[in-house]
């Protein structure tokens, strides 16, 4: 089952840089796909191709095709002009590399989104205040302290409050831009831990801060490498044997 289908997908910038030059990619629902390669490949502009947060960019020409599929396996076009933003953002929720905190309890964090939405039950905002820290693996560390301002908590904290305020508003797909580049070991493992039970009901696409990290958390991986994709394949395969010469001396560190 697919989550998303790209077909033949341009992406130009107004200075006419040509972010991506023709990539054709499936991505399965419930499974993490992780997109990688070296910096200025494209990979940031293909993930926000995904929840249009292009549309707050300099993007000029989008061409090709973007399906998102719907648990009624009919798709929406991601590209029409006419497609609700706003809605489509709650079904595809982006983490970015600096967590960025609202100034704000952490509870409140997590509620305000909801609350805008127009959830007043405290039960069930409650409710989702657990259940998104418990996915993001965070309750512990804070269960006794929800009132407590958010920008209290350490950065690796701050990043999985962020995971968790995505999750709050119960979305179908993650898409994480380098969420844990500025972590520690510890809170990177705790973040990658959450990604493997998240992908149980959410679609995570993850662009990694290291190969490393693309090879322990892929379900599948995507190399993409100026503007094109170069090769994808399930699980391990691409860092076992990469099947283009330019993957190859990617992974074995001939570039960066
Ligand atoms: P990555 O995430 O793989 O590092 P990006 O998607 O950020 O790659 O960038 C791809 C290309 O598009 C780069 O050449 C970059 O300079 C260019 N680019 C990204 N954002 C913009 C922008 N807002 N305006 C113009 N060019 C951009
Ligand atoms: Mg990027």
């Amino acid at each position: 089952m697919n989550k998303f289908v790209l077909e033949n997908l341009h992406v130009k910038y107004s200075d006419g840089v040509e972010a991506l030059k023709g990539v054709s990619l499936e991505i399965p629902a419930k499974s993490i796909t992780v997109l990688f390669g070296p910096a200025g490949g494209g990979k940031s502009t293909l993930l926000r191709t995904l929840n249009r947060l292009n549309d707050l960019s300099d993007v000029t020409e989008v061409s090709g095709r973007v399906a998102m599929f719907n648990s009624d396996s009919s798709a929406t076009d991601l590209l029409n002009p006419r497609l609700d933003v706003i809605a489509l953002r709650r079904r595809v929720a982006m983490v970015f590399a600096r967590p960025i905190v609202l100034p704000m309890t952490i509870r409140e964090n997590l509620t305000y989104g909801l609350t805008l939405a127009g959830e007043r039950s405290t039960i069930r905002l409650h409710e989702a205040v657990e259940r998104s820290l418990q996915q993001a693996a965070l309750w512990d560390e804070v269960k006794d302290r929800l009132d407590e301002p958010a920008i209290s908590l350490s950065g690796g904290q701050q990043q999985r409050l962020c995971l968790a305020r995505s999750l709050a508003l119960d979305p179908e797909v993650i898409l994480l831009d380098e969420p844990t580049s500025g972590l520690d070991p510890i809170s990177t493992t705790k973040v990658e831990a959450s990604l493997q039970e998240i992908k149980m009901n959410y679609t995570v696409i993850l662009v990694p801060h290291s190969i490393q990290q693309a090879a322990r958390t892929a379900d599948q991986a995507a190399f993409i490498l100026q503007g094109q994709l170069i090769e994808q394949a399930d699980g391990k395969e691409l860092f076992l044997n990469p099947r283009d010469k330019r993957t190859q001396d990617y992974i074995e560190g001939r570039f960066g």
